[in-house]
């Protein structure tokens, strides 16, 4: 517990939220630089037709669990 050396994880301003974009199947590259600064793509950021909304600054690790709960849900609901 509480070691004080945890990785800081980057603030990301931008999160991919094309449709086509939330699958998360696509390669280990899910950041960018848009416009100057990290943006996060659940698809993988070489993919094409993002649709970057600004996120204000949330931490890289809340932007994977979001997009992992969004999978869930998908998975769920049958969409495919
Ligand atoms: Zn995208």
């Amino acid at each position: 517990m509480g070691t004080g050396r945890e990785r800081v994880d980057p603030p990301v301003a931008y999160e991919c939220t094309a449709p086509a974009h939330q699958r998360g199947e696509a390669g280990p590259d899910k950041l960018t630089v848009h416009e100057g600064a990290w943006a996060f793509c659940p698809y993988g950021a070489r993919s094409e037709g993002h649709e970057w909304k600004a996120t204000g600054g949330v931490p890289l690790a809340m932007l994977r669990l979001a997009a992992a709960a969004r999978q869930k849900e998908q998975v769920k609901s049958g969409v495919k």
